[in-house]
């Protein structure tokens, strides 16, 4: 379902470049991009950093950062080499430029041109006398709330002359006095609101730069936008919208707003719930699969039962007959499981390696010097278990760092009932065991060890408990042998022996 469809599809990202990539704009971003694939049509990435006061450095490049990690590309618009530029490069495509910064002799004679024509006119009211006028109709309940239309009819010999003598002025649109103003939202159905409830928006500001709905109108038909997909918090805007492009005599695109993120408690999601930027899911060893994966199922849904879509099978089956109006519980818990997901059963033990790589890197625990290969045997261990690529050094620690720690407790188990005197002989008969097998043949190791814990009168369990926790400083670890595989023979036999000799020392002060 695209709405009539005659043109090309051509939809378009339009971030404002306030902050790092946010997950509500991604989710967005996302219905866009499966949106404009599955039609073959072009995606657009246009910059709206007409807001001079909200502009944040460095943002631009987080934000397309941001999009090339969860792999949403785009076909036309600004192109930045290097993250750490804050400004375009480049551009491509025939509709540029593409940053609206650069765009602004064109609002500028828009402005005038709806002026000419009678749909907008120059406002010269000062800051303070619009607060004021602002709170005395809030207070008294008149409508529109805001602005009073009182430069709306003007003299234009009036108008001429303060604007020659350099008075300050914005430009308002001319909002019909009365009426009805609809428009059909692809996903919403009919949308109608009462022309008296309007205000007659600022289009362009004193200091030249155009506001969002002048800029975003011009741009959109200047770009051949079909389909605007954005988030439901513009919906009150839309109303205007509808009225520039009518005022332009301009066809509107075909619009759908999308559901706003909520946190689990259906309020709005923020920094409260958890992580709310791309950046810190990815900080967080989130994969960018799973994040798309999920961001595509909030608010859009198949069968009402299938939840794990790779992106192509997203781009094949996404339209906006099944993007719904409802249900936007954005749950990091559920991220999280569907994150589990793919590293367990979807993603491939060489890619899982290849991404947990920066994060052993950064905690010190591999360098140039780490064998590739021992780094693989380590991840397959635990790749069954892992939720977060970020947690894979605390799980794996053990494995590259030269000891470990523990406690007596850990090791002198009272689960297993064991005493210091028992663990002790445990720990000793283990490591000449180890020393005179091969860690490489497990199941041999492992008749070998329970051979032992017969010849002590123990339970197998009584046995693995001190050698696991020697080895790893754990309680729950991998299988023992696979672990012990790993780890290789040496060190087993040199942490066996360690923890008897640290087992001993403790002895001894407890004694002493
Ligand atoms: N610049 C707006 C934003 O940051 C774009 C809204 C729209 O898509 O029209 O969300």
């Amino acid at each position: 379902m695209t709405g009539e469809m005659t043109k090309p599809i051509r939809t378009r990202f339009a971030p404002s470049p306030t902050g790092d990539l946010h997950v509500g704009s991604a989710h967005t971003t996302l219905f866009n991009w499966l949106f404009t694939r599955h039609h073959g049509g072009t995606v657009v990435l246009r910059i709206e950093d007409t807001d001079r006061k909200r502009l944040v450095e460095r943002s631009l490049g987080s934000i397309t950062d941001g999009l090339t990690w969860l792999g949403l590309d785009w076909d036309e618009g600004i192109e930045i080499d290097e993250q750490a530029n804050p400004l375009p490069d480049r551009e491509r495509g025939d509709y540029g430029p593409y940053m609206q910064s650069e765009r602004q002799e064109l609002y500028r004679q828009s402005a005038e041109w709806l002026v000419e024509h009678g749909h907008a006119y120059y406002c010269f009211c000062s800051p303070e006398r619009l607060a004021q006028v602002r709170q005395e109709r809030q207070a008294k309940n008149i409508l529109p709330s805001g602005y009073d239309r009182h430069c709306r009819d003007l003299a234009p010999e009036d108008v001429q002359r303060r604007l020659a003598a350099g008075e300050g002025a914005v430009v308002r649109l001319k909002v019909p006095l009365e009426g009805v103003i609809s428009f059909t939202d692809l996903v919403r159905g009919e949308i109608a609101v009462d022309a008296r409830t309007l205000e007659d928006a600022v289009l362009l500001k004193s200091d030249g730069f155009p506001t969002y709905h002048l800029a975003n109108v011009v741009d959109d038909h200047l770009m051949a936008i079909t389909h605007i997909l954005r988030a439901e918090e513009w919906i009150p805007t839309a109303p205007l919208h509808v009225l520039l492009y009518r005022a332009f005599d301009w066809e509107m695109p075909q619009i759908a707003h999308m559901v706003l993120l909520l946190g689990t408690d259906r309020k709005k999601l923020s920094k409260r719930h958890g992580s709310t930027s791309v950046q810190e899911f990815r900080a967080n060893g989130i994969i960018p699969e799973a994040l798309l994966n999920y961001l595509a199922i909030i608010g859009w849904s198949w069968d009402d039962k299938t939840e794990i879509f790779s992106k192509e099978e997203l781009i094949e089956k996404f339209d906006l007959d099944r993007v719904k109006a409802s249900s936007a519980i954005f749950d990091h818990q559920k991220l999280e499981w569907m994150n589990g997901q793919y590293i367990n059963h979807i993603l491939t033990l060489d890619e899982v390696t290849a991404r947990a790589l920066p994060y052993l890197r950064e905690a010190g625990f591999v360098t140039d010097d780490t064998s590739p290969d021992y780094v693989k045997t380590v991840v397959a261990l635990e790749k069954e278990r892992i939720k977060r690529l970020s947690e894979v050094p605390e799980m794996t620690a053990y494995f590259f760092t030269p000891t470990v720690e523990y406690t007596i407790d850990a090791l002198v188990s009272k689960k297993q009932k064991l005493t210091p005197e028992l663990t002790l002989r445990v720990l000793a008969a283990t490591r000449d065991a180890v020393a005179g097998g091969d860690v490489a043949d497990l199941a041999g190791m492992e008749t070998r060890l329970r051979g032992l814990a017969d010849e002590l009168g123990l339970k197998a369990g009584q046995v693995f408990m001190p050698i696991r926790v020697a080895l790893s400083g754990r309680t729950a670890t991998p299988g023992l042998f696979e672990m012990m595989h790993v780890l290789g023979q040496e060190t087993c036999v040199a942490r066996l022996g360690a923890a008897h000799e640290w087992l001993q020392e403790q002895g001894a002060v407890t004694a002493g």
